[in-house]
């Protein structure tokens, strides 16, 4: 059962592996696809009011004047909505004089109730027809009620009349409610907006527009309807007052500074705080009785006056965009440090938002970008788990490699015990009793010469092991140093007393030439590795008859121990290499001469310890000198 359990853990990590970025990226396409399916209009038209809230191309531009109906007109007055003639005569006589280009009376007033109402609707009426024959152009804007579209009362009529509705977003789109295009015209018929638009662009000179082929327009099959989305040449909420806004009574009153409705599209119509139907949602508030229809009907036409619409950029594109950002996300988020793939994300995102907010500005152009984002996300979020297991994967394996350090220290630690105690000990019982039994037998020359060889290899067992327990305590940085203030001289002469006996038996004259020195702070018995480590090697690889110099010297700086041999020095390939751990001459004397390869990069390790440095000369056949230089302090 156990085996079992272990082989379905083993073929579980092994597919993960195997399959570490196949996986995650195919649930990604699959997910992201998924996205494709839903518009999520509702998170779109959120991104879709950022911008027309924050465009940077809108501009409030002082063509349009708004003459509101309100309480307040009410109160002064003394009537009710929609007025009485001779109000709307007076209303009339008022500021037509200023000649405004157009005008757009966005009420739908009674036949004459009186006579005396009678009268001023004729008078009215003649203000009308003078105001057109001056190339002024009048218009009634009508609703569209459950009755279906509300006329002008007869008499009226003929100065012509466009509906004038807005279109909100309850069947498209969000279905929030929210006024975010402009109806153009509906089953065929232009729209009030529309018609003054043009009139008004005519008048600036500019082309006819044309609701078929106005940028980003399109058929609307349940209104029957062409609509385009427009953008806000500014805010329409009423506490904004971006708008040029005048109640009616004030106008009636004559309450207006000179030129006040020169050359503009004037809009009359109602605006009352207690009606709720007299306000819409927009983009820059969802909140009743923000900003008035009157307001937005303005804007529209002040958009279409401008051309300013809004063009939406086909869905495949937004879908291969996302397509493109899953493969090179999930490239980048595999490949990088979960925090640059996090920062890579987020950028991403901003990027896009940055990107979309731009092209709307500048263009209009409208990029779906829920998608992307929705994109950006999932690949995120389906890569990170991954990652993790990647990310603990790896960690579980720098944990069992630490685990494993830790053993092999402690085995080195073992070993360090072992070498010091359990082998040294008994070489150095060995050489104790080669001793006392050379004693006893002294003048039988040729068990003396046995003992000698037992000797020589109890020595050469001895250094080997020093060597290799120098080596470990190196390794596991169990070295430190115990320096004391010494002469160095005192330690070179006795380490070459020590070597007189093998120099003799070599017959090799060992020479000193030792400058006297300050005493200098080094660990006594490392250095005294390096010096007899040097003398030894000196004597080890020069043959018989020759000779080695012992130097000392020292100057300001430093402290020079200098080792020079005669003998078979070093060739140019080899001397580059001499300092390497178990690094050995291939050469004749080699193979006769015993050694491990770790003196001299233990007398090196010493040497950089004390903050010094070594060096070597040597030509082949004629010798070698190496140079300690210590620091004088
Ligand atoms: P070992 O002496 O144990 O082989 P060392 O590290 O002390 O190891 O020396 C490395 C090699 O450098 C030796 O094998 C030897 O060939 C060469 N070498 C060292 N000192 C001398 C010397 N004075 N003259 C010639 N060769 C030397």
């Amino acid at each position: 059962m156990k085996l079992m359990i272990q082989k379905l853990k083993k073929y579980l990590n092994f597919k993960i592996t195997e399959t570490n970025s196949l996986y995650p990226f195919i649930f990604t396409l699959f997910f992201v696809f998924l996205t494709f399916q839903y518009p999520f209009s509702t998170l779109e038209s959120i991104f879709y009011d950022f911008r027309v809230r924050y465009d940077l191309g809108s501009s409030t531009k002082n063509q349009i004047v708004v003459i509101t109906m309100d309480e307040e007109s009410d109160e002064f007055l003394g009537e009710q909505y929609p007025y009485t003639y001779a109000s709307h005569y007076r209303l009339f006589s008022k500021f037509l004089n200023e000649q405004p280009k157009i005008i757009n009376y966005l009420l739908n007033p009674l036949g004459p109730e009186s006579e005396m109402d009678g009268k001023n609707f004729i008078k009215f009426k003649k203000a009308i027809k003078s105001y057109k024959s001056t190339g002024g152009y009048f218009r009634f804007g009508v609703k569209m009620d459950v009755w279906g579209e509300q006329y002008p009362p007869i008499g009226l009529k003929e100065f012509g009349y466009s509906l004038a509705v807005l279109n909100r977003d309850d069947l498209e789109f969000s279905k929030d409610k929210v006024v975010r295009r402009a109806i153009l015209n509906i089953s065929g018929d232009d729209i009030l907006h529309m018609w003054t638009a043009n009139k008004f662009r005519k008048f600036l000179g500019k082309n006819k527009l044309e609701s078929h082929n106005l940028k980003g327009a399109f058929y609307q099959r349940d209104l029957d309807a062409t609509v385009v989305s427009f953008r806000y040449s500014s805010s329409p909420m009423e506490k904004d007052k971006q708008i040029v806004k005048i109640p009616f009574h004030k106008v009636v009153v004559g309450n207006f500074p000179k030129g006040f409705f020169k050359d503009k599209i004037v809009i009359v119509g109602p605006s009352y705080i207690s009606n709720s139907g007299d306000y819409s949602f927009t983009p820059f508030d969802r909140e009743s009785l923000k900003a008035p229809n009157i307001f937005l009907h303005g804007l529209i036409i002040q958009s279409l006056v401008e051309n300013k619409t809004v063009i939406p950029i086909s869905k495949t594109f937004t879908y291969i965009f996302s397509l493109l950002i899953v493969l090179f996300l999930s490239i980048f988020i595999n490949k990088a440090q979960p925090t640059s793939g996090l920062i890579i994300t987020i950028s991403l995102m901003c990027g896009i938002l940055l990107f979309s907010f731009c092209i709307f500005s500048i263009f209009g152009y409208w990029l779906y970008t829920t998608h992307l984002i929705m994109s950006i996300f999932i690949v995120y979020y389906i890569w990170v788990p991954f990652r993790a297991i990647a990310e603990y994967k790896t960690r579980f394996a720098i944990q069992e490699e630490a685990k494993l350090i830790k053993e092999v220290e402690s085995l080195k630690q073992n070993f360090i015990s072992l070498m010091s105690h359990d082998l040294k000990t008994p070489v150095a019982k060995i050489s104790g009793m080669v001793d006392i039994i050379m004693m006893q037998v002294r003048g039988q020359t040729e068990i003396e010469n046995n003992l000698n060889m037992v000797m020589d290899s109890t020595k050469e067992l001895n250094n080997f092991i020093t060597s290799i327990l120098d080596l470990t305590k190196i390794e596991s940085s169990k070295l430190n140093l115990q320096k004391t203030s010494k002469d160095v001289n005192q330690i070179v002469s006795s380490v070459v007393e020590g070597f007189m006996f093998e120099a003799e038996r070599k017959e090799i004259k060992l020479n000193m030439e030792l400058s006297p020195l300050y005493p200098i702070k080094i660990d006594v018995g490392l250095f005294r590795r390096i010096a007899s480590n040097l003398v030894e090697n000196a004597i080890k690889y020069s043959g018989k008859g020759k000779v080695v110099d012992i130097k000392t010297w020292d100057d300001e700086k430093w402290v020079y121990i200098e080792v020079i041999d005669n003998g078979v020095g070093i060739g140019k390939n080899d001397i580059k290499r001499v300092f390497d751990r178990f690094y050995r001459v291939k050469n004749d004397a080699s193979h006769s001469i015993k050694g491990t390869g770790l003196g001299l990069y233990l007398v090196k390790y010493f040497v950089e310890l004390h903050g010094g440095k070594i060096s070597v000369e040597s030509e082949l056949g004629r010798g070698t000198r190496f140079k300690v230089q210590l620091l004088n302090v």
